[in-house]
């Protein structure tokens, strides 16, 4: 399936939940925005993870300097491109303005005043400690009672418990998705297809890993095994398409679209032992130490997150796996470690690719020359 049929498909899903009343809330996609709050409220949480054209990237350009990073850059275009593809757009009800950085703050406020949605603020800290903890429930129960205002119900405990426990059971199917041995470009498929959904799609992916377990004849041995790490790829982007013509099959997504969501799970009698679900999600924040949000200690546990896949995969293959760290351009949280972070896992003698790009197509050649010299190498 195109991406074409994919948003035409993912259209009449949302006007489905419309018609049964609910609300849709977008948000741009990076990590710690608690959806299970949406979900108990009655709402439907969009994520916005459409990027990888130039098409998305220049529609932004009367609204934002071409400088801002070419994610956030797209995510504006979503809203000003004509024609458009993506128009379950207008029938969005609310924008969540959050922080995760200057671009995401930029951008979704961008959205809901030039693009008449009416806004919901969730600021997350930039470090982890205990007054970092208690500053992100205090953001729950705000963020929790602008969406008890707007929907005029109160969202019980065990509703939220309920939520966090469905979201949970789907974390772990993606977990154990993701450990299938099939080839790159068709487990991005259906990660990002399980992102944009959320739960719901629960049964399909359920059926995909039946599927892929009784025909695991895909051939990937002969292809040069990569972990990407950074910036995550979107729906629309060419990038696996490069990688994999290049002779490498991506094994491990440390992404926003990838690890960094399906990571997030509880062990099921912590759900059980914490009475207020508000915790859960402080705990979940507190542990979520390899997002790119997670100051002072984010490169040394980056480095030895990578350094852990990199040893299973040796182990697994006797092979070396290669890291390319996805840099989207103008993206500082990514670009700024990113030498260190070649630097130091050199040093552990893993191979590192910095591939800083944004979405121009006039860019491909280049691309693929370096992720086939870096491929080379290895
Ligand atoms: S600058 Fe980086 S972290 Fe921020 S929106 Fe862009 S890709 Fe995401």
């Amino acid at each position: 399936m195109d991406n074409l049929e994919l948003l035409s498909e993912y259209s009449l899903f949302l006007r489905e939940k419309k018609e049964e009343g609910k609300k849709v809330v977008a948000f741009i996609s990076h990590d710690n925005i608690p959806e299970e709050l949406l979900d108990a409220a009655g709402f439907v949480p969009l994520r916005l993870m459409f990027a990888g054209n130039d098409e998305l990237m220049d529609a932004s350009h009367d609204y934002l300097s071409p400088s801002t990073c070419a994610f956030a850059q797209s995510c504006i275009g979503l809203f000003s491109i004509k024609p458009s593809h993506y128009r379950f757009l207008d029938i969005i009800d609310y924008f969540i303005i959050s922080n995760h950085c200057v671009s995401d703050i930029c951008a979704s406020e961008i959205i809901s005043k030039y693009f008449n949605i009416p806004r919901l603020n969730f600021y997350i800290s930039y470090t982890k400690n205990d007054n970092s903890g208690k500053y992100f429930k205090l953001e729950l129960l705000d963020f929790k009672d602008q969406l008890e205002k707007i929907s005029g119900i109160k969202i019980k405990n065990e509703d939220l418990k309920e939520s966090i426990r469905n979201y949970n059971n789907f974390k772990k199917k993606i977990f154990e998705f993701s450990n299938l041995n099939i080839i790159g470009s068709e487990k991005l498929r259906v990660l990002q297809r399980a992102m944009l959904y959320g739960p719901p799609f629960l049964p399909e992916l359920e059926s995909h890993i039946q599927m892929f377990k009784e025909n695991q004849v895909q051939k990937t041995d002969n292809l040069k095994g990569i972990l990407i790490t950074g910036g995550s790829i979107f729906l629309n982007d060419f990038l696996i398409d490069l990688i994999e013509e290049a002779g490498g099959n991506v094994i491990f997504f440390d992404t926003w679209v990838g690890y960094s969501y399906y990571s997030q799970i509880f062990e099921d009698n912590i759900i059980d032992s914490i009475e207020n679900p508000l915790d859960l999600l402080v705990n979940r924040f507190k542990n979520n130490i390899y997002d790119d949000h997670s100051v002072p200690n984010f490169l040394e546990n980056k480095i030895s997150q990578i350094e852990l896949v990199y040893q299973e995969y040796f182990k697994k293959t006797g092979r070396k796996l290669g890291i390319i760290n996805h840099i989207i351009k103008f993206c500082d949280h990514i670009s700024l470690m990113s030498s260190h972070l070649k630097n130091r896992l050199q040093q552990k003698g893993i191979s590192v690719l910095n591939l800083e790009r944004d979405y121009s197509k006039a860019n491909r050649g280049q691309l693929s020359t370096r992720i086939e010299a870096f491929l080379e190498m290895m």
